[in-house]
């Protein structure tokens, strides 16, 4: 028998270990198991590594690999050549900002014209909230690029334009930078010796050491963070926590893990399980086949499992495989809303549509970002006229001008995913043609269309332009003009059609961006 099994043995028949439980750095979401006595988590020896043999064993494979397979990005790069610490700290922070919640084939770009335009701390601090949500626009979570802002003014205006140089001041100086977020800075920037546990790491703990309990819960959070600060490599931390996150993004994926790719697959507990189901398996057939099966390794299994608040409370699916780990609470259901919006349009000074944008407030969701005038829908109602009465009353505090629910159009729907919301926004045009309109109140602005390309406006505002653009394009296709004009240039020469093209492209006087964001960014800062 082997040294390791014997141990596990040995192990086993001691009691359960006690681990002192850290201090949580933020308030704990309330759960079932703050039910539990507090003070100490009950954590079996299985879901450790207890041979220094086996965590070396798996640093070296891990790391190996790593080199041999991770994907060259533009943070990875710079974290590796940047030789200001300063710098580095900055850069691996907004990536690692940027990565939250966004996929990493997303994010590159991003990150790319981010470095280019804010390539230091200082420079970040010096730009406008406006100009960092509009350079934000698209990626989501918007409070995030907001968060990163803050936190550069504070770095300059506080710290002397110095980044905080340890994990725990990253913690307790940066806005939006939890635990997870401060490690994986500390040890990929400043090479400090601490693990780093993200959604990707908890997977592949959880897999490796068959951690099959509420992996949300306090007592499988603190022994996962516990599990990565005692495998961290204390001369490559920042690559061994790469590595760990490559290995979860790429190899031990959420859905059809690639085990038989994997390089640390002899240590994972639920690579055996289902090696040694198989072979019961197929024991099971010899037996009914009345041949002698072969000698099988014994299933280690943890020695508390009934009582182990690490273990799954069900028996393992021999279906899902590694896929019975790790297990989540059931995910609630989005929030289904409905919001009116009008894209309302009057003719510009150089004969070109403005749009009227409104500014939502500067705490919640797309907190300071612009949109359509827009009204979310108190209870189900599908009365157009209700709705463009609505429509009409709203717009009317914002802006003078004549409004009628006859000039309201219905355009369509739109449907926009957030996090925790499922968003339909019911899309309706006014176009008010030469209409002076003066403004009501200040948190609305006429925009040309360059403007609104470039302004700071989120995915869903997009797509309502989008749909516009194209309901108004049919339009006009199926208008008589249309026709009419089609057979006209049937006719038509094709000298002629050249002369008519030119002269369509003329010069589209737009707003001016700079002016409209400077006037902007009084308001939000
Ligand atoms: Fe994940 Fe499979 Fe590797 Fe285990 S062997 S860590 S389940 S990929
Ligand atoms: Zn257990």
């Amino acid at each position: 028998m082997c040294a390791s099994r014997l141990t596990m043995r040995r192990v086993k028949k001691e009691t359960l270990e006690v681990v002192e439980k850290a201090k949580p750095k933020r308030k704990r979401q309330k759960t079932h198991k703050d039910d539990e006595p507090s003070g100490a988590v009950l954590r079996s020896a299985y879901h450790t590594f207890c041979e220094p043999a086996d965590v070396g064993h798996l640093r070296t494979r891990l790391l190996s690999w790593y080199d041999l397979e991770k994907r060259e990005l533009p943070w990875r790069t710079l974290a590796l050549i940047e030789p200001d610490v300063n710098i580095r700290t900055y850069a691996v922070w907004v990536s690692e900002i940027m990565l939250q919640q966004t996929q990493v084939a997303t994010v590159i770009d991003y990150y790319t014209k981010w470095m280019k335009r804010w390539p230091t701390v200082s420079d970040l601090s010096a730009a406008t909230l406006e100009e960092v949500n509009q350079m934000w626009a698209g990626l989501g979570y918007y409070s995030r690029g907001k968060r990163l802002h803050e936190g550069a003014q504070k770095v300059v205006s506080k710290l002397d334009g110095q980044m905080p140089d340890t994990v725990d001041e990253l913690l307790r100086q940066l806005p939006g930078v939890g635990r997870y977020t401060a490690a994986a800075i500390g040890s990929i920037a400043l090479g400090q010796v601490t693990g780093a546990v993200d959604g990707n790491v908890i997977r592949v703990l959880c897999r490796m050491r068959a951690i099959g309990a509420d992996c949300t819960s306090p007592a499988v959070t603190e022994a996962l963070w516990t599990l990565a600060n005692a495998l961290v490599d204390p001369k490559r931390p920042g690559d061994f926590n790469q590595a760990m996150m490559e290995l979860g993004a790429r190899v031990c994926t959420p859905k059809g893990p690639l085990c038989e790719q994997c390089p640390v697959r002899s240590q994972c507990h639920s690579y055996r399980k289902v090696q040694s189901k198989r072979e019961q398996n197929s024991k099971r057939l010899l037996v009914e086949n009345d041949m002698k099966p072969p000698a099988l390794p014994d299933i280690e299994d943890c020695s508390a499992s009934g009582t182990c608040p690490l273990c799954a409370p069900e028996p393992w699916d021999e279906e899902l495989g590694a896929q019975n780990f790790p297990r989540k609470p059931a995910k609630k259901p989005p929030r289904v809303e409905r919001t009116l919006t009008c894209v309302l349009t009057r003719r510009g000074e150089g004969g070109e549509d403005e749009f009227l944008l409104m500014q939502r407030p500067n705490k919640g969701l797309l907190a300071g970002l612009w949109e359509f005038p827009s009204l979310v829908l108190e209870k189900e109602d599908k009365s157009e006229k209700k709705h463009k009465m609505a429509l009409c009353v709203h717009l009317d505090k914002h802006l003078d001008a004549p409004l009628t629910q006859s000039s309201l159009h219905y355009v369509g729907e739109v449907v926009h995913i957030f996090s925790h919301i499922r968003q339909t926004y019911v899309v309706h045009t006014l176009h008010l043609g030469d209409a002076e309109a003066p403004l009501r109140t200040g948190n609305v602005r006429w925009v040309s269309r360059a403007a609104l390309r470039e302004a700071a406006v989120s995915t869903g505002v997009k797509k309502i332009l989008k749909l516009c653009d194209s309901a108004r394009l049919q339009k006009e296709q199926n208008s008589p003009d249309a026709k009419r004009q089609k057979d006209d240039d049937k006719k038509r020469p094709r000298s002629a059609k050249k002369a008519k093209m030119k002269a369509s492209v003329g010069s589209n006087k737009q707003l001016s961006l700079t002016s409209f964001f400077r006037t902007t960014k009084q308001e939000t800062c």
